[in-house]
Formats: C-alpha cells, sequence, structure tokens
C-alpha cells in the first residue's frame, strides 16, 4: 500500500504513520520528495485493514494499493529514480555511465593493456569476469582469485571501479572483498538464494536479465535485493532469446524503457551479448541510449581472435574509442539543438 502524507503533515504524523507500519508488521519505505512525503508499506497483507485504516490518521492524504506484483523496485514507492554510486560513479544520475573491459580476465597483460585502453578512451568502469558461466563444461571457466586479484590492481592504477560477476553463494564473500560491484548474471537471475545472500553484502548489486524471463520476473528478482535490505540496484538489459538466429539474441530496448517506466531503478544496456555480433554493437548503443538507457557494457580484448570467451562480440581497442567518440559527438549533437 502507498500511503500518501498531505504537503502540510508535521514529523510527527509522518513518524505516527512509520510507527503504526511497523506495528502491523510490514515494513515501511519512506520517501521524502521536495513537496510531501510518501511511505510504501509492504507485508504479506495479513493486517491489510488496519493499514487502510490509517486513511483516518492525521496527516494522512490518500491511501492506494500498490498495484504491481513488485512493491519496492515500483516508480509507485519512490519520488525520482535511484541514483546508484560505485566508488563515486553515479549510474542514473544524467550522464551515460560505460563498463567497458574483457569478457574473461585471462592473464595480467590481457587484463591491464585493456584497463588502460578503456580507460583513455573514457570509460567509467572496468569490467571482467573471474567466475564464467560457460554452457559447456570444456569451455574456459575463469581464473578466479588470481583474476580478482588482477582486477583490484588495475582498479587501483586506472581508478575504474570494478563489476565482476558472482556465480555462487560459496563466492560471495570473496567476490566482494575485491569487487567495487557485485554482478548476478543472466543464468543466475532467479537463483533465488544468491540473490537473498548478494542482498546482504554492502555492495551495489548488477543484475543481468535472465535470457528467457519477462519484465515481470526480473523486477521481481530485483525486489529480492530490495526486500533483502540492499537498495543499490542496476538492472542491465542482455538480450533475450527468439526466434531469430542472426544475432545471439534479441536486445530488447521495449523491455529495457518498460522497465525504466515501472521501476525507479537505474536500467543499463549490453549490447554485446545482446546482438553476440562486433559489429552491431554501435547501431544498439545509440538504439540503447535512445531508449533511455542509464548506462552501456561492452566487451572489449586486444585481439578478440584470441579471446576465450565471447571474441565475435568483443571490441577491439581502437573500436572501443571509435565507438565512445561517437557516443560523445552524439551527445554533442543533442546538446546543440540540432540533429
Ligand atoms: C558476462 O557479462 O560476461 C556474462 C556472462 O553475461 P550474461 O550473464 O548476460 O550472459
Ligand atoms: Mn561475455
Amino acid at each position: 500500500m502507498i500511503i500518501n502524507m498531505s504537503a502540510e503533515a508535521t514529523e510527527e504524523e509522518i513518524n505516527h504513520v512509520i510507527e503504526r507500519v511497523k506495528e502491523c508488521d510490514y515494513q515501511a519505505h519512506v520517501s521524502r520528495g521536495t513537496e510531501r512525503t510518501i511511505i510504501g508499506a509492504v507485508g504479506s497483507g495479513g493486517r491489510r485493514n488496519e493499514i487502510e485504516a490509517l486513511r483516518a490518521a492525521p496527516g494522512v492524504e490518500d491511501i492506494i494499493p500498490i498495484t504491481q506484483p513488485f512493491k519496492l523496485v515500483s516508480q509507485q514507492v519512490k519520488h525520482g529514480r535511484t541514483i546508484v554510486d560505485v566508488r563515486g560513479v553515479k549510474i542514473g544520475d544524467s550522464d551515460l555511465i560505460v563498463m567497458a573491459g574483457p569478457c574473461s580476465v585471462e592473464s595480467r597483460d590481457q587484463l591491464f593493456e585493456t584497463a588502460r585502453a578503456v580507460k583513455a578512451a573514457g570509460a567509467d568502469m572496468l569490467r571482467g569476469g573471474a567466475y564464467k558461466p560457460r554452457t559447456s563444461p570444456y569451455d574456459f571457466q575463469g581464473l578466479g582469485i588470481e583474476a580478482l586479484e588482477w582486477l583490484k590492481e588495475a582498479s587501483e592504477e586506472t581508478g575504474l571501479p570494478v563489476v565482476t560477476e558472482v556465480m555462487s553463494e560459496a563466492d560471495v564473500e570473496i567476490v566482494a572483498k575485491y569487487a567495487d560491484m557485485l554482478q548476478v548474471g543472466a543464468r543466475n537471475m532467479q537463483n533465488f538464494s544468491l540473490l537473498r545472500r548478494v542482498a546482504t553484502v554492502n555492495l551495489p548489486i548488477l543484475l543481468k536479465r535472465g535470457p528467457s524471463a519477462t519484465v515481470k520476473e526480473w523486477l521481481l528478482a530485483a525486489e529480492y535485493l530490495l526486500a533483502g535490505g540492499n537498495p543499490n540496484v542496476v538492472l542491465c538489459e542482455r538480450g533475450i532469446r527468439t526466434f531469430e538466429t542472426g544475432t545471439r539474441n534479441t536486445l530488447d530496448l521495449a523491455g529495457l524503457a518498460l522497465a525504466r517506466e515501472l521501476s525507479h531503478l537505474p536500467v543499463i544496456a549490453d549490447p554485446s551479448h545482446g546482438t553476440g555480433v562486433r559489429s552491431l554493437i554501435p547501431a544498439m548503443s545509440s538504439a540503447a541510449v535512445g531508449a533511455g538507457a542509464d548506462g552501456l557494457m561492452i566487451e572489449v580484448h586486444p585481439c578478440p581472435e584470441r579471446a576465450l570467451s565471447d571474441g565475435p562480440q568483443s571490441l577491439d581497442i581502437p573500436g572501443f574509442a571509435q565507438l565512445m567518440q561517437s557516443l560523445r559527438q552524439r551527445a554533442r549533437t543533442f546538446a546543440g539543438g540540432a540533429v
């Protein structure tokens, strides 16, 4: 339920309502706007009548049900949009945030060459997989802790915060020691025990959309994180499985726009996994920006033909620099008003 306090409600009246909500075994999520405060009352619904009765409490203007099955991620419960701070990089603010780096960390040299190059080209964050979810057990599985150590070193040298995937509950503690943001990969979007575990970590989470998940299921997965106590969640559209075989996945930009409309959380796009095709990345990056994406995740490798994973969808270093330049030029064109 959403409790809209009137513009004239006093602090005492607001606190009284919050207390009553808690007494009814609901969580109270308070969002203070410039004009008025809204209180999201979220619970299993047992004492709903008592919440509804708060309509009569002083300072309450209106009580309306949260119409969506997801509650805390719904834009209904919050004034404005969430901005997620990853060691000083603000995702969801006005700037487009670019996370770039190799699909997998393969060696110290490969990582450092890529990290320095993406930093020079203007990336905001470094990505790189240490634990890789591979379709085949015979494919490269990632270098684990060694890769985490290099990611941390590369981050210290370049100043870029690191986002890296954690695949299992058992690895959460170690990955959280090295990373600035934990990635929950597409295949794990509905791994509810992993979601519950990362919800307790004091780091922001990048939640990728499952390849066959609806937008509603994706937002409900995010709800696990917020309900578990972690409000710092960024959603990532990385393509869904459709009948199309010309691309690896179908980057669902309507789904991205819908998620941004239904939720206050930032949403970024991953055109690398979203297409699987290097040449399509610049077009899909611009399209994602046009659809309202708060950021992009791009795979970059110094020599894609030698990559141990996802070479065909990785930009080389000059290709990434060119993409960054064209994104900047577009921003200038729009800012100047001439299209
Ligand atoms: C990745 O980012 O390297 C990755 C494996 O992504 P996804 O979970 O979207 O497939
Ligand atoms: Mn990849």
